[in-house]
């Protein structure tokens, strides 16, 4: 009896075209078409671990039964994927890093609100040492919150500069860019550049997802309120924009504060998702920064191709 071929759903075949960045898990090539293949050759079993990207050319391989040389077995597949997903995920996290994009680059915004209890919620922690004596010097509380001690109401913009010793907001900063290093290689966020169109932002993010964006950001002031001032940060391209708000007080200095992140800046944002709506036929995702990398280069190198539509990647598997 024949199986009866089922369609494979848009969310699974994005979901599998972003896990292996759009390339062949067996050959790697990105010259030929990719295509979905299922690995147990049952075209109605359409779970995720029967099926993998393939370029024309394996696809073909894959369904040819030869008699003496080694064609790409059920086991071999799979190894191919699993391998080759994995691989992906640390290529990608590891772009997401300032220090893998420019030798400048770092995490000059840091929200000190939301990254603990993220890293709490998925069971990481903070460097001990540093950790005991930020507490002890009593920088922060025990649950990482920076304890202010300066009050600055006489400046419109205040950062971390003004609010804490510069030693202390030194050490501060540097316990909580390694926290955000390894939250990003931990999770590997999914990037909005790669998976820049609607149908595919729409399949593939939630509402609570942590995202990462590198690309032209415009920044404008925001009204102050009681002596809080923030920026109105966004990006739009193809009728989709990414929308949020940054409090100042968390930004990491005054060239950060004035150079970085103001008028039109290249930086990377990391991003928690916390609403995807559509507005006049125009998708917005309106997010939470949790850090933003300022210093950054163009010189990006993911394994996602990332489709902004003004920038390619330049990456090629190896
Ligand atoms: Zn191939």
């Amino acid at each position: 009896m024949t199986k009866q071929r089922k369609t494979i759903s848009q969310n699974l075949k994005y979901k599998l075209f972003y896990n292996c960045a759009r390339t062949c898990c067996v050959c790697k090539c990105q010259k030929n078409p990719i295509q979905i293949h299922h690995i147990d050759n049952n075209p109605s079993n359409n779970i995720y671990e029967n099926l993998i990207v393939l370029c024309s050319n394996c696809h073909d391989e894959a369904h040819t039964d030869h008699k003496l040389t080694n064609n790409l077995t059920t086991k071999e597949l799979i190894h191919h994927k699993t391998l080759w997903e994995e691989n992906i995920k640390k290529l990608s996290s590891h772009a997401m890093l300032p220090i893998s994009i420019s030798n400048c680059a770092m995490w000059t915004f840091i929200n000190y609100e939301k990254i603990p209890r993220i890293l709490k919620n998925i069971g990481l922690e903070f460097e001990k040492i540093e950790f005991n004596n930020l507490l002890l010097k009593n920088v922060i509380d025990k649950n990482a919150t920076p304890i202010f001690q300066k009050a600055s109401d006489d400046k419109k913009y205040i950062t971390i500069y003004d609010r804490l010793e510069w030693d202390n907001a030194t050490k501060l900063h540097n316990m909580y860019m390694d926290a955000i290093d390894n939250l990003v290689e931990y999770i590997n966020p999914l990037e909005l550049g790669a998976i820049w169109s609607k149908i595919e932002i729409k399949n593939l993010v939630n509402t609570g997802d942590i995202c990462f964006a590198i690309r032209g950001f415009h920044f404008k002031e925001n009204e102050i309120k009681n002596n809080k001032a923030s920026r109105y940060i966004y990006a739009t391209s193809k009728n989709i924009e990414i929308r949020m708000y940054a409090n100042t007080q968390y930004i990491y200095g005054d060239s950060a504060l004035y150079g970085h992140f103001s008028g039109h800046s290249f930086i990377g944002i990391l991003m928690l998702i916390k609403e995807i709506k559509t507005e006049n036929n125009k998708l917005i995702i309106n997010a939470t920064p949790l850090a933003m990398s300022s210093g950054v280069s163009t010189s990006y190198k993911s394994p996602h191709q990332l489709k902004y539509g003004w920038k390619t990647s330049v990456w090629s598997p190896t």
